[in-house]
């Protein structure tokens, strides 16, 4: 049995920062990291854009650049088959035995599909299923989206070529990050890079209330259609520019109810022609639609598995590992960060748990923190990142900032928003609960970022300015210098 004095399961963001902090601050430590991938995700260009937003890339790289950067650290490429906790060790699927002092579990998470075992349902993942998406792109005339978080809104927006048939359950579109406001003033945004729908061929026209009206046959008039899964893959760049677009249709409140093939028995009845298309979705408003294939992008579920049998692991409702604000699992010497994990200390009040990069990287790097302090009986206070929930992105490419309590979550009916739009430009919200700032939205380059940060961690009674504040003709940063 080879051992180490820390182990880290998983090569993605969490578990990569978390090795890369724990190799610098221990170079006399033995690190190893398991990885079930064959490459690493590694932070690329990362810039402090203000207290508490960051940007950075994504790259995926293979998995020697660590140990050349780090000689204490050993990458094993394999899946961790089980975990024996009071023992201190862990079995990989290639048949090999390590023992830690400390580990730190970095496993990530998977998506959660809407049905198991059927083949025109795909979740999109990793580079391997953003291939297989691809693929599958490139023959399809219509697929339909599910979900309305994250991958879908960017997903929705990037694929060309293709109609889209967009599921969401919510009343708006991208409702994990914005209100129905933004949704409105990010609308229009699927339909300019569209070209008109006749010049693209004679199709279906659709609406966003209503459903096909005339013929829905037809595909796109030759040529790939394409996708691009965003920031996430800037190493393997897929767009191909240029083709064409076909509509998005989005149906609201409504979920999948069943999922049939026309051979299937068990399909309902009675339908007209079911022959058309290879798979249909019944949707619960009542609307059945035939696409090629069907993006499950309903959220994810932590990759806890290989971890649980035998170990008392206490686990939240989304499944994930509890961790304590030291990252600290329910399990001694084990600690966890990133998608695998649920913060289950009690969060500041402008901070909440979201599974992006961002968070990743941060809960990552305090775990090598909390684990070196353990080591070396060091007190550690919960790091200032998890003070305000901040998160910058890009959505039909304009710049979306979050802040905060952002869609006044938890927040019931205790809080005041203020509304600035300007249409194709910018979208503005602030959630103001006892007259001081909370959260924000801020679609376009509003420039508004760092005061609103400011604002709302020194928690300012705004009450007095509360009509200047959204102001386009007041420099709201000379106001609050
Ligand atoms: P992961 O990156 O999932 O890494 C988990 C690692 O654990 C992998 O290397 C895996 O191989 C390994 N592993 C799993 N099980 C085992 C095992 N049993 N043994 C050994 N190794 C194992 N967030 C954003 O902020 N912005 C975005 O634009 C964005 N786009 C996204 C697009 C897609 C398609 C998806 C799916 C997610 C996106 N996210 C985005 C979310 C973001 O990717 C995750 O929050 C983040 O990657 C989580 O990092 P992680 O290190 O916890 O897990």
């Amino acid at each position: 049995m080879q051992r180490f004095q820390f182990v880290v399961v998983g090569g993605g963001i969490a578990g990569v920062t978390c090795v890369e902090q724990l190799a610098s601050d221990f170079p006399s430590a033995e690190v190893g990291l398991i990885t079930a991938a064959s490459h690493i995700k590694a932070v690329a260009n990362f810039k402090q854009v203000s207290q508490t937003l960051e940007e950075f890339d994504v790259e995926e790289r293979p998995p020697s650049v660590l140990q050349e950067k780090y000689p204490n650290v050993t990458v094993f490429q394999s899946a961790v088959r089980s975990l024996q906790a009071d023992q201190h060790t862990l079995q990989t699927e290639d048949g090999r035995s390590v023992g830690y002092e400390k580990l730190c579990i970095c496993s990530g998470a998977r998506p959660k599909l809407l049905t198991q075992d059927q083949p025109y349902v795909l979740g999109v993942r990793d580079t391997d299923s953003v291939q297989e998406f691809q693929k599958r792109l490139s023959s399809a005339k219509r697929i339909v989206v599910v979900g309305n978080g994250g991958i879908a809104l960017e997903l929705v927006f990037e694929v060309r070529g293709c109609e889209v048939v967009w599921a969401v359950k919510d009343k708006a579109i991208g409702n994990t990050f914005f209100d129905a406001g933004a949704a409105q003033f990010l609308i229009p945004s699927l339909e300019a890079q569209r070209p008109p729908r006749d010049a693209v061929c004679k199709r279906a026209r659709y609406t966003t209330e209503q459903g096909p009206e005339g013929n829905s046959d037809g595909g796109p008039e030759g040529g790939l259609h394409t996708f691009t899964a965003g920031p996430y893959h800037t190493g393997h760049p897929t767009t191909l520019r240029g083709h064409l677009q076909l509509g998005v249709r989005v149906e609201y409140e409504c979920e999948v109810q069943e999922i049939f093939t026309p051979s299937d028995p068990l399909r309902p009845q009675p339908e007209a022609d079911y022959g058309a298309w290879p798979v249909y979705v019944r949707l619960t408003n009542g609307r059945t639609v035939g696409c090629d294939f069907i993006v499950s992008a309903t959220g994810v579920v932590p990759n806890t598995d290989a971890f649980l049998q035998g170990n008392n692991f206490s686990l939240a409702e989304d499944g994930g590992l509890r961790v304590d604000d030291h990252m600290m699992t329910s399990e001694r010497d084990v600690y966890a960060a990133g998608d695998v994990c649920s913060a289950c200390w009690e969060p500041s009040a402008l901070w909440q748990q979201m599974r992006l990069w961002t968070q990743a990287r941060q809960m990552g790097w305090f775990a090598g923190r909390c684990m070196a302090a353990d080591v070396l009986t060091q007190p550690i206070e919960l790091d200032f990142c998890f003070e305000l929930f901040a998160h910058i992105t890009k959505f039909f490419n304009y710049k979306v900032v979050i802040l905060g309590k952002f869609n006044a979550q938890g927040l019931g009916a205790d809080h005041e928003l203020l509304v600035r739009c300007t249409k194709g430009q910018e979208y503005v919200k602030v959630v103001l609960r006892g007259g001081k700032m909370v959260g924000a939205v801020l679609v376009g380059e509003t420039d508004l970022e760092e005061t609103f940060e400011n604002l709302i961690l020194n928690q300012m009674d705004l009450t007095p300015y509360k009509d200047e504040l959204l102001n386009p003709n007041i420099d709201i940063e000379d106001y609050f210098d």
